[in-house]
């Protein structure tokens, strides 16, 4: 891990903890030390007020109505697609769908493209590191059409064993789905690399998004990949929405997953024919509160930086790791040269489902288990591990929290440091 660019003392620190109301209420009458970001993000004050401002001046059902507050809210859907588009740099906001988050993006790309295009004996690749969203609409889908998915082993740091991948890059792949980020290690995956060699042998690139969108920079052009899936509420932004990038060649060429309302062009019980992407894609009324939501989140982030705050957590979790390995018995899960800002961990003599409870006795909010990547769990030899993640408004004190109740945990169970 490189040195800590950024300094605790640096406004960034403390000054966004107030743009989030709910982390000055306290929990079990402690200070919250909220760590549990992987999960969930909190919102700030502007994305709180962009979604009951929709509902208290705007709200109206969308691309449908001919009447003022219909176009209004409209324009404001579209304007949060505009956002997503920017946020990820697509060249065009027609490549942006939104969906209920990265498992429907994922889910909508397996059943669109993969019941479409694949074939028996066609293969997928996926890593040993996915969450389950990465892998079980693979699975599914092998299950329809015969085709095999196959696994690009993980190192004992975490990272990935990219001589295998190469090795599994046959002339049978038609698609590798890969993490940007492990939820699990916080192993940040080389997608660049990976993406141009599945390009090479043929295969499309979906990257899950979930846990780098918040993080750092993203760029799907540079990137270069086909899809790009992410969450909002990982992204300090509501709950039921997220987007799924596509290139606009192939969104134009997959088949609609969700029959409905606003997808189509005309009905009749003879033929119907569809709507353009990313309509198409959008079958039902969406979540237009949440995707206006979505935009104010991505208009704070932009608003930090997403370099500053990639900078920020990445010396907490420089001085997280380092206040960790001083704890006798206490072995980090992932320590991949290139990591966001995840801490997992397992401790002697202390299942994670318990030190999770201590912790928030403490005011420590962490997560404990197999973290939705049970693959992952089984490759080190673990049921779980106990995992912090890191936001924006995360600070030194909260890692200090984080050692101490930790501290309490070996005491209870008689493991003396
Ligand atoms: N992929 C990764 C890497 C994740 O961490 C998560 C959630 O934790 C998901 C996919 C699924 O995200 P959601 O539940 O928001 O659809």
């Amino acid at each position: 891990m490189n040195a800590p660019v950024f300094s605790f003392t640096d406004n960034l620190d403390m000054g966004r903890v107030a743009d989030f109301p709910i982390l000055s209420r306290p929990v079990r009458d402690k200070r919250l030390a909220y760590l549990d970001n992987g999960a969930t993000t909190q919102k700030p004050q502007s994305v709180i007020e962009a979604e009951s401002k929709f509902y208290l001046q705007s709200n109206a059902n969308i691309h449908r109505g001919v009447h003022w507050l219909s176009q209004h809210a409209t324009d404001l859907y579209e304007e949060g697609r505009e956002q997503v588009r920017l946020l990820l740099n697509a060249a065009n906001s027609k490549e942006v769908v939104f969906t209920r988050g990265t498992t429907e993006a994922i889910n909508l790309v397996a059943y669109s493209w993969g019941r479409s295009c694949l074939k028996a004996g066609d293969e997928i690749i996926v890593s040993g590191l996915e969450h389950h969203s990465n892998i079980v609409p693979w699975q599914l889908v092998c299950e329809q059409t015969g085709a095999v998915l196959k696994v690009v082993p993980v190192n004992e740091d975490g990272t990935l064993d990219l001589s295998v991948y190469k090795q599994l890059l046959g002339p049978r792949v038609r698609m590798v789905a890969i993490a940007h980020v492990s939820n699990a290690l916080g192993t940040i995956n080389p997608v660049v690399e990976m993406t141009r060699l599945a390009h090479a042998a043929g295969a499309l690139v979906l990257v899950d998004g979930a846990q780098a969108i918040a993080h750092q920079v993203v760029d799907v052009q540079e990137i270069g990949c086909d899809f790009y899936a992410f969450s909002g509420h990982k992204l300090y932004g509501p709950t039921g929405i997220g987007a799924l990038y596509g290139r606009y060649d192939l969104l134009q060429s997959m088949p609609p997953w969700q029959g409905g309302g606003d997808m189509i062009r005309t009905v009749s019980f003879e033929h119907t024919t569809y709507a353009e992407v990313p309509q198409k894609f959008e079958a039902g009324t969406p979540n237009i509160a949440g995707a206006i939501g979505l935009a104010a989140a991505i208009r704070y982030v932009r608003d930090i930086g997403l370099d500053n705050i990639a900078a920020h957590e990445h010396a907490l979790l420089v001085y997280g790791t380092e206040a960790l390995q001083t704890i006798p018995g206490l072995r980090i899960i992932g320590t991949a040269p290139r990591k966001a800002g995840i801490l997992s961990f397992v401790i002697d003599g202390i299942h994670p489902h318990d030190l999770g409870t201590i912790l928030d006795m403490e005011g420590v909010a962490i997560r404990a288990g197999h973290h939705c990547a049970m693959p992952v769990m089984t490759r080190f030899g673990i049921p779980g591990t106990a995992r912090a993640s890191l936001a924006l408004y995360n600070s030194r004190e909260d890692i200090e929290a984080l050692v101490s109740a930790i501290g309490v945990a070996q005491k209870l169970f008689g493991v003396e440091r």
